[in-house]
């Protein structure tokens, strides 16, 4: 089969790890007979500077023309000072929007080989940490009424919670049907004591939890959660959650599973072009430098094989090769934990994966 492949490889060390992925897909192809076909676009601050505009209309043309996109990550110091809807991450909010990726999937898992990255103590690690957190992508304080006005003391600024019915009801129902696939225990994760969406999220996916009576469904304040997951993380099996707690989780659920680098996503709509990227940023400070782990990037990929083109061996194949160059000990710099092996560059751990595909 041929597969279209939206690149946007954004900034910092986006265009490394993007390509790594590339690489790994590339090898995948030539073993079990597929034809990947990458197009680059330009998003965040590379689109700036060629363009003045964060994203551009061709990239949202080219991207909504694929079969599925696979980015790097976007932003920088460069442009860090650009009013709002200017800056590059404006154009991460815009990309997903146009695709109506609503569905944001982020599986956080302790590979055994990185007890040693993994900064909770190892009774708690020992057992174990195997997380799908979904994420609602498109609503939320990110997408709501924002703005400057003068207030009571002066100048201020706000930023607004707004969730329809609708898009909680259908977060929820990916969050139950993944969790049908899995151990059946959805946690919602609200701030309903305090908020009205939130009260509002909860009354909702509780609605929805009657529609999936073999699944537990119970709720946690944010404030817990966020103790939760550092005091026994062993007890989530799904987490629904809002677009802010969401991303702010995932950040923290890096931290119990070794490194930031390892952590992909996949954020999916109603069809099947989805776009897959790993958790992290552009890491500035590495940048350009071939420090960057590809590992996020590359089970991204993984991701939009089994979601995207429904190539689950392949999936596997690749999944089952960074467990395997992990549990030989291959690390980059920023999974050494303990160890005193030498770190391998970007491009280096990129080969080794490449040696491990069967
Ligand atoms: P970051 O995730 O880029 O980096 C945080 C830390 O993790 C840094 O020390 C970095 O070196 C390290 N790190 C991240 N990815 C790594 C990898 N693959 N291998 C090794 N180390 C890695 O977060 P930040 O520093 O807060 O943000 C930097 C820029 O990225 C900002 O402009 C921010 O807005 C942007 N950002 C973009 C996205 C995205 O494109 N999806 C997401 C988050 C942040």
């Amino acid at each position: 089969m041929n597969y279209n492949i939206a690149l946007l490889r954004g900034d910092g060390i986006g265009p490394e790890i993007v390509d790594s992925a590339c690489e790994v897909l590339t090898k995948v192809g030539e073993i079990y007979g597929h034809t990947f076909n990458f197009t680059p676009y330009l998003i965040g601050g590379a689109a700036l500077d060629a363009c003045g505009i964060p994203l551009p209309e061709e990239t949202v043309k080219g991207c909504k023309e694929s079969d599925s996109v696979l980015l790097g990550a976007v932003g920088g110091p460069k442009w860090d000072t650009l009013p709002g809807n200017m800056r590059p991450e404006k154009a991460l909010l815009g990309i997903r929007s146009a695709l109506g990726l609503y569905t944001n999937i982020r599986p956080a898992k302790l590979f055994s080989a990185m007890a040693d990255a993994c900064l909770l103590r190892r009774d708690v690690a020992e057992r174990g940490v195997n997380i799908v957190m979904i994420r609602e992508l498109t609503g939320g304080i990110y997408f709501g009424e924002r703005g400057r006005r003068d207030g009571k003391y002066g100048p201020e600024a706000y930023d607004t919670e707004c969730y329809s019915e609708m898009e909680i009801e259908r977060i929820a129902h990916v969050a139950f049907r993944t969790a049908m696939l899995r151990n059946k225990r959805v946690v919602s994760i609200d701030k309903a004591n305090v908020l009205e969406s939130s009260r509002l999220w909860r009354a909702t996916v509780h609605r929805i939890a009657k529609q999936y009576p073999e699944v537990e469904c119970t709720d946690m304040l944010v404030d817990n959660a966020a103790m939760q997951l550092i005091k026994d993380p062993a007890q989530f099996d799904v987490i629904v959650t809002t677009n802010m707690f969401g991303d702010i989780l995932s950040d923290e659920c890096s931290q119990i599973t070794g490194s930031i680098g390892l952590l992909p996503s996949a954020s999916l709509g109603d069809t099947t072009c989805g776009m897959y990227e790993p958790i992290h940023g552009s890491a500035p400070d590495i940048a350009g430098q071939n420090k960057a782990n590809p590992i996020a990037t590359v089970l991204s990929a993984a991701m939009m094989l089994r979601y995207s083109f429904g190539l689950e061996k392949e999936a596997v194949a690749i999944e089952t090769a960074i467990e395997n160059v992990l549990n030989d000990g291959w690390r980059t710099g920023d999974i050494l934990g303990a160890s005193d092996a030498t770190p391998l560059s970007c491009t280096e751990m990129t080969a080794k994966i490449l040696e491990y595909i069967k």
